[in-house]
C-alpha cells in the first residue's frame, strides 16, 4: 500500500499498529487518519488514547470552515463533523469510504466525549435527556 499524504500538511502519514488495527499517523502535525470504523473500533479500547500524540491546537477550533480537506485516499472533500459533547472538536469524515481525519489532541477528545456504545447511541441519550424537563 503507498503511504498516504496527510490531508492537512501533505506530510507523510505513518503506520502504527495498535491492538492490531492499523491507523495512519502524521510525523508533521500528529493529525491521525482511520479507515472506515477504526476510529470506533479504537476508541473502545482501552489506553489507545496513547496513539494520539499530539495537543489540541485551539487555533484548530477557531477557523474550521476555512480550508476543506480531501479524503488521502478517494480525493473527494471531507464533510465536516461538529461533535459538541463535553469539549467541542471538529474532525472531518469522507462520504465515499468513511474514513476519518482527527488532526493532533481531537482522537483523544472523541474518546472522551462518546460511552463505548457507539457513535450515536449517546448523542440520542442527550437530546432526549434535553427534551424530558422533569
Ligand atoms: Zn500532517
Ligand atoms: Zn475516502
Amino acid at each position: 500500500m503507498n503511504p498516504l499524504a496527510c490531508p492537512k500538511c501533505k506530510g507523510t502519514l505513518k503506520a502504527i499498529i495498535y491492538q492490531n488495527i492499523e491507523i495512519d499517523r502524521c510525523d508533521d502535525c500528529l493529525g491521525i487518519w482511520f479507515d472506515s470504523l477504526e476510529a470506533e473500533e479504537l476508541k473502545n479500547c482501552q489506553g489507545s488514547e496513547s496513539i494520539d500524540k499530539g495537543d489540541l491546537n485551539e487555533k484548530s477550533l477557531s477557523d474550521p470552515l476555512t480550508k476543506p480537506i480531501f479524503c488521502p485516499r478517494c480525493q473527494v472533500t471531507m464533510l465536516k463533523m461538529l461533535d459538541l459533547d463535553q469539549y467541542p472538536i471538529w474532525y472531518e469524515i469522507c462520504s465515499q469510504c468513511q474514513g476519518i481525519w482527527f488532526d493532533a489532541g481531537e482522537f483523544k477528545k472523541f474518546k472522551s466525549n462518546f460511552l463505548p456504545k457507539g457513535f450515536f447511541t449517546q448523542a440520542k441519550q442527550a437530546f432526549s435527556f434535553k427534551k424530558n424537563r422533569s
